[in-house]
């Protein structure tokens, strides 16, 4: 199993740069997600990582060795492909002893790798069907078994799942766990779906733009986002961004009131701040800190934000639903409510904003509060 480490890593496309310096270090054993927005450069840095794609500056290592110049196979990388990239002409068994065929591997020994593999992604009874006698979740197993059997120092999957309808992506994701499990080898997964990300990832890296803005667990990424980005990224529903403005700006207290509607949130500071009055920021709170509340007292609670609106729109997901709500500013936030709570489009409610849970971040979305580090100037 390898580490890989990846030193300023930069990539241009006729002369535009796409991954402007990346410093990254995967170690041995670890699942990371790529995540980030459509272009960010995920598949771009997989594919260097796998020899697909030439590096333009920086190092790649895997374990101490530099591989820059080292051509794909010799890397002992296997990439597991969205469109499965499987051979039409050839049967599963085929299509699974390929890589091993090549590099002369003796027929026992493929034979012997190809039923393990097979045997483990639950694929055994299809050895002799050509891919198209296959659905997709079979044929991407047929892409993963492939990868198995060379025995690779490390996995990259580039979005290997979005190809499969909702459910059968819930089924092959709980399958990745288990194989992650059972390969203790090191992966690296890019995906849109943060919700694979969050359940499969020791690690998540959100890129934006060809650069890293966060590494971390998936928990700390949740908990503590490094800036306003990284908080809208990741969770879903995404956090509601509220704009607001510093009304009141003591060594210990800051005092924001909500644009708009007026309504005002204390938030406890440890120490002195730089903060001024009459400072615009954005308050950030995830919709699982805000409750349904009966009253609409604003000074009933002073770790809470009481807020007024109206429901919008109500998504009854069963265990719990969304409820978005449009405030007074004409802003909707969503709030996560109990599923068995039936609400009426337009009915006038009371929330509660827990401000123990919230963020502050500036105009240029820096995160400048919150509870867990309170004056945090986080870079
Ligand atoms: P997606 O989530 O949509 O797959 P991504 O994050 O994987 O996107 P990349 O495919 O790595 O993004 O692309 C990063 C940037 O590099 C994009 O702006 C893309 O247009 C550009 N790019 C990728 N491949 C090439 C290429 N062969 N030639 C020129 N530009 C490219």
């Amino acid at each position: 199993m390898a580490k890989i480490t990846l030193k300023n890593v930069i990539k241009q496309f006729d002369k535009t740069p796409v991954i402007h310096g990346v410093d990254l270090e995967i170690n041995e054993r670890e699942f990371v997600a790529l995540v980030g927005p459509s272009g960010c450069g995920k598949t771009t840095l997989l594919r260097m990582i796998a020899g697909l794609e030439e590096v333009s500056g920086g190092e790649i290592f895997i374990d101490d060795h530099l591989i820059n110049f080292v051509p794909p196979a010799r890397r002992g990388i296997a990439m597991v492909f969205q469109s499965y990239a499987l051979y039409p002409h050839m049967t599963v068994y085929e299509n699974m002893a390929f890589g091993l065929k090549i590099k002369r591997t003796s027929k026992q020994e493929i034979d012997t790798r190809v039923r393990e593999a097979a045997e483990t992604l639950q694929i055994d009874k299809y050895l002799d069907r050509k891919p198209k006698q296959l659905s997709g979740g079979q044929r991407q197993r047929v892409a993963i078994g492939r990868a198995i059997v060379r025995d690779p120092k490390a996995f990259l999957f580039d979005e290997p799942l979005s190809n499969l309808d909702a459910s059968l992506r819930v089924k092959m994701r709980m399958e990745l766990a288990n194989l992650k499990a059972q390969l203790k080898s090191t992966m690296i997964y890019v995906t849109h779906d943060q919700v694979e990300a969050m359940t499969l990832a020791d690690k998540i890296v959100v890129m934006r733009d060809g650069r890293i803005e966060q590494v971390g667990h998936p928990l700390e990424l949740y908990n503590n986002p490094c800036n306003k980005f990284v908080a809208g990224f990741i969770g879903s529903p995404q956090m509601n961004f509220i704009p607001v403005t510093v009304a009141k700006a003591d060594s210990d207290v800051l005092t924001v009131e909500i644009d708009g509607i007026n309504d005002r949130v204390c938030l406890a500071l440890n120490q002195g701040n730089d903060i001024a009055a009459g400072e615009r920021l954005t308050l950030g709170i995830r919709p699982g800190h805000v409750a349904l509340c009966q009253t609409s007292d604003k000074d009933s609670s002073k770790d809470h934000l009481i807020l007024s609106g109206k429901v919008v729109v109500v998504e009854y997901l069963g265990t719990e639903s969304f409820c978005h709500v449009r405030l007074g500013s004409g802003q909707i936030i969503i709030v996560r409510i109990d599923g068995n709570k039936r609400l009426q489009e337009g009915e006038s409610i009371n929330l509660s904003a827990d401000s123990n849970h919230a963020f502050l971040f500036s105009t240029d979305g820096h995160r400048i509060y919150s509870k867990s580090s309170p004056n945090a100037k986080v870079a």
